[in-house]
This record gives structure tokens, sequence and C-alpha cells, in this order.
């Protein structure tokens, strides 16, 4: 059974969704007045691995992430800029979008905007205020934080060390410092809307509450969001729509960990800030989704040089496990009577592999134990595949799919690299081999295994390195010469 911490309880809980066979979930979004970072990209891929075990559990998932585009941080940007507020945020929305794309997390099912739900909000500030949780101050609107008694219960603080943390701005004419602003009356520059309290626009906790209890009903099954949001973002959260509705909001806070660049908080201070569209000039995408998975959503990451690199090696050897299956699988029924020993203990292996990763990920989502189950299965391919000859196609298959099954969760094994045809075919004329592509390696592996033979090496190595230019490397196993694309 799958068990997952809930920030709310402090415990690993058993996973019992709403409705028996499907599960909603709301992830914050983003504020989109840059670039997304590397920061957001992994927390984005860690729900998305969430989201797709769940999915390979057999749950229909129903999955919301908003996106802020009305903001005090978009505002001040967009003015410097001398650009629309709105017009500011929509193109830095459909930039981070496609940055996530480019990532390889799946879309959301729904991308709600804030400034397209002015309306649900001041409904649910309307309510709010009728219910004596909030109180408005000439044309602001502002939650009262005392008259919500669980304050505090998802970050685990007493009122009391909020409240001695809590400071009046200038400019805010909140009763009290612990309070927050629920509606902020316009200013001159800002976007505005109308409302019952003057025009003005909503606080960037509201449209939370609003959206995903609009589109996920309340209470829902899974709220997420990296874990710098737990306070105040998410305890807001949770007073505004408990109060607003009298009964819980969500069932389970999931929080994901901070990243770090070289053991360094990123921030704009320090300068070390990377942006998700730097970093995939750089790496692979499917690299980038190793090094996440290589931790557990919770923890902090720490992203450098030399954990890409070994992240990168470390996918090589699942990618060359695939491809290696690949060479001897066909979609055939396996004949178990008809294998020996050898294929049966590997049998065993394929079986293992499913239910060790299914052990681990029902664990909280233990990727990096995931992982490591995944490693063990490759070590045992490489085995099988030295030690038998010819397997049993049908076998093969079957390891193949269940390898593609598992990785698929934690978002591997997922990019086909296409072979380079032309290049392909420029290299095979250079040395008079012709064909399809395929052929043309095959025949260029056996001139190079003559020349070999004959000691012509200047004839070997040059067909090696022009091969390795047109995006094949060659890796010599005893007598036999393996290719794979790069
Ligand atoms: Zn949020």
């Amino acid at each position: 059974m799958l068990k997952i911490y809930n920030t709310l309880t402090g415990r690993k809980e058993p996973f019992i969704p709403m409705e028996e066979n499907s599960v909603k979930m709301y992830v914050c979004g983003m504020t989109t007045y840059s670039d997304a970072h590397i920061g957001h990209a992994r927390t984005y891929v860690a729900f998305d691995i969430i989201r797709r075990y769940l999915e390979y559990k057999g749950y229909d998932v129903f999955y919301v992430q908003n996106i802020t585009d009305i903001d005090d941080k978009i505002i001040k940007a967009a003015n410097e800029a001398g650009i629309d507020a709105l017009e500011y945020s929509a193109y830095y929305a459909k930039r981070c979008l496609e940055d996530m794309e480019k990532l390889g997390v799946k879309p959301a099912d729904l991308y709600p905007k804030a400034s397209e739900h002015i309306d649900d909000m001041i409904e649910m500030v309307k309510k709010l205020i009728e219910k004596k949780f909030a109180y408005v101050a000439d044309g602001d609107v502002y939650f009262s934080v005392e008259k919500f008694r669980e304050y505090g219960k998802l970050s685990n603080q007493k009122l009391e060390e909020i409240k001695a943390g809590a400071r009046i701005k200038p400019g805010e004419k909140k009763r009290k410092p612990e309070d927050f602003a629920l509606w902020k009356a316009a200013k001159p520059g800002e976007p505005s809307w109308k409302s019952p309290w003057g025009s003005g626009r909503p606080g960037w906790h509201i449209e939370c509450s609003v959206m995903s209890s609009k589109y996920l009903g309340i209470p829902f099954d899974i709220h997420g969001g990296g874990a710098d949001l737990i306070f105040p973002h998410h305890e807001n959260e949770i007073a505004q729509a408990e109060a607003a509705y009298g009964r819980r909001f969500v069932n389970y806070w999931l929080h994901s960990g901070m990243l770090k660049v070289a053991g360094e908080k990123m921030s704009k201070s320090i300068g070390n800030i990377i942006n998700l569209r730097d970093a995939l000039k750089r790496w692979d995408a499917e690299v980038l989704r190793f090094f996440f998975a290589s931790y557990h959503y919770r923890s902090p990451a720490d992203f450098s040089e030399d954990a890409m690199k070994n992240a990168e090696n470390s996918l090589k050897r699942i990618r060359m496990a695939r491809e290696k299956l690949e060479e001897f699988a066909k979609n055939e029924k396996i004949d178990y009577s008809v294998l020996d020993e050898r294929e049966k203990k590997y049998a065993e292996a394929i079986e293992r592999l499913r239910v060790e990763f299914e052990k681990a990920m029902d664990d909280d989502f233990n990727t990096p134990k995931a992982i490591e189950v995944i490693f063990d299965f490759v070590k045992e391919t490489n085995k099988f595949l030295m030690e038998k000859k010819n397997p049993n196609a049908g076998l093969c298959h079957h390891a193949l799919e269940t390898l593609l099954e598992v990785a698929n969760v934690l978002t591997l094994l997922q990019d086909r690299k296409e072979l380079k045809e032309e290049l392909i075919i420029e290299v095979g004329k250079k040395y008079g081999a012709d064909g399809k592509p395929i052929e043309i390696i095959e025949k260029l592996i056996e001139i190079r295994k003559k020349a070999r033979e004959e000691k012509n090496y200047e004839l070997a190595d040059s067909i090696r390195d022009d091969l390795k230019k047109a995006g094949i490397e060659l890796e010599d196993m005893g007598k036999e010469t393996k290719w794979r694309i790069t």
C-alpha cells in the first residue's frame, strides 16, 4: 500500500483518495515574471513523478497547476520594463510552459490563471467578511488570523511565535501584524478590477484556495508545492478555504525539498540562479530529470557539474541495457516450458524489478531506492546477455517492457535518439558501404573488424572516429562490436 508523508500530520500515512479510483491534485504553479530556473524544474519533475506513479497504480489523476499572473513581483518588473503587467506575465507564462515541455514534464490537465478567476476570488473574500474572518480597511481586505483557531497547524507554529515574527509594512492598513491581505486597493500603474470594496486586485494566497477548490472540490486529495511555500502561503490557503467552507481543505500536503547550487542556496544576491533554458542547452533533458529523480523529493538536492556528469554516466548504463535488450526482443508470447535454467533465473529478476520498484515507490515515492532497484536489474541483464548467446526473444521483450514501464514513472528512457541518417550515409560512401543506415553501420563494423585483423589500425580507427562524428559510438565487447546512438 502506498504511504505518503503528510506535512500536516508530520507522518507517513496510508494513501486513501476521496474517490476510489481517482486522485485530485493541485500544485502551486509559477509566478510568471521571469524564466523558470532549475529550482522550478526540480519541483515540477518531483510532482510529475508522483503523478506518474499514481497513474501507474491505476488512478485516474486530475492535475491542476495554477499560473500566478498577478503579483507584486510581476507588477514591479513590468513597470520597470514599461510593459502592461498582464502582457508581461503572459509572455513569461508562455515561456515557462514551453520550458517545462522541453524538460519533458507531463503537462497538467488544467493551468488556471489568477487573472481569469477574479470573480471567484471576490466571492470567497465576501464569504470571509460575512463570516467575520476578514475585515475591510480603506479599500484593502485582510484576513484576521486570530479568528482562525487552527492557524499554524501546517507549519507547526504557535500563534505567539507567528505574531513575534510579523510586521506591519508602511502603507498596510491591517489591524494586527500577523493578518494578511485578501484584496489590495488599486494603486496607480497597477492592474485592477472592480470589487465591492473599490477597485483593486487579489492577494496571492486567495487565488490558490479559490482555483484549487473550484476545480477539485473541497476537500481534495493532494496539494503540493516547494517547501518554501509551507509558510505563509499554504498556511494561509488553509485558513482561507477552511474558514470559508467550514471544513477540511486538503487531505495530503506534500512538499518538495529545495535545490541548492554547489552547496549554496540559489538566490539573486549570490547570483547563482541557473535558468532552465540555459541548463537545457548544456544538458540533455533526460539527464536533468535523472538528476532530480536520484534525490528523494523531500530531500534537498545539490546541483553541480560533477553531480550532472554522474547522472549522465548512470543514465547511460540504463540506456545501454535497454539497447541490448532491444537487439534480442521480439513481441511474442513467452513459452515458459522452453526456458532453460538461466532464462528462468532471469525471469525471476524481471519479476523482482517490478516488486521491488513498487515497494520503493510505495514508501513515500522513494525514487533513489527505485533507481537502485533499476540498477540491480541492469546488472542482472548485462550478466544474462553475456552468458546467454541466444536468449529467448519473448523473455527479452518482457524484460524490456517492464524496464520501460518502471523507468517511465521516473520520467526516464523517454528520449529516443534518432539516427542521423544522412551523416551515416556519407560515412558509408567514404568506405564503400551502402544500404539503409543500420545496414551501413553493420557493414562498417565488418570492414573495421577485417581491418583490425589485418592490423590496419589506421583504417579501423578512422571508421570508428567517423561514425562517432555521425552520432554512432562503437563498443568492442570481446570479439563482438556493439553500436549505439549517442
Ligand atoms: Zn499556491
